[in-house]
């Protein structure tokens, strides 16, 4: 009698879950509709990365991976200093250590590092895990655009500025133009 009042009570728990809806994702035909924010690959804007290695010595799991050597570059007026920058030979992030903590981006004084919502880099082999500058470089075509500003809220100097550049006639991209905008002269 027992053992048939388990078996039906068995077989209602079974009965209730099949008619259940899944939640299960049928990945990859179902793709998963992640938050723009996403912590998904890094992405590298190489140009504004000055091999400061802030970031590679705060990483605490020690997989950022840079090299780079000086260059000099000549003064451009009569009398005026040579000046040297540095050029990156190498910015490699091993992501079979990373633990995605964001530290590195936090504190790139540069806005050198962003976060991609990308996550379809899995790998057969660990070693191709570790994703080199180009590879990073290539990352930053999927990073969103920042949200735009709330209204009413102050835009920031270094938008202003190159507002103002704009504005005055220096040609270049510009920043994004808002509805006021549209329709002017650019
Ligand atoms: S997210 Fe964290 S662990 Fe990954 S590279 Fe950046 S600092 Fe290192
Ligand atoms: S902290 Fe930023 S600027 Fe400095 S090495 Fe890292 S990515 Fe480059």
């Amino acid at each position: 009698m027992t053992f048939g009042k388990g078996l039906a009570q068995g077989l209602a728990v079974t009965l209730r879950t099949m008619l259940r809806r899944s939640a299960t994702a049928h990945y990859p035909d179902n793709e998963p509709s992640l938050p723009p924010r996403s912590r998904g690959v890094i992405a590298l804007q190489e140009e504004n990365c000055t091999s400061c290695m802030l970031c590679a010595r705060e990483c605490p799991s020690w997989c950022i991976y840079i090299d780079s050597h000086k260059e000099t570059i000549p003064a451009t007026t009569e009398g005026g200093r040579d000046r040297s920058q540095n050029v990156l030979d190498r910015f490699d992030i091993d992501y079979s250590l990373c633990m995605y903590c964001s530290i590195c981006i936090e504190v790139c004084p540069f806005d050198a590092l962003h976060w991609s919502p990308e996550f379809a880099y899995a790998e057969g082999d660990i070693v191709d895990l570790t994703h080199d500058m180009n590879r990073l470089r290539e990352w930053m075509w999927t990073v969103p655009p920042p949200t735009a500003l709330e209204a009413g809220s102050e835009e920031s100097k270094e938008l202003a500025s190159f507002r103002e550049k704009h504005e005055a006639g220096v040609r270049g991209p510009g920043p994004e133009r808002t509805e006021k905008d549209a329709g002017e002269p650019a």
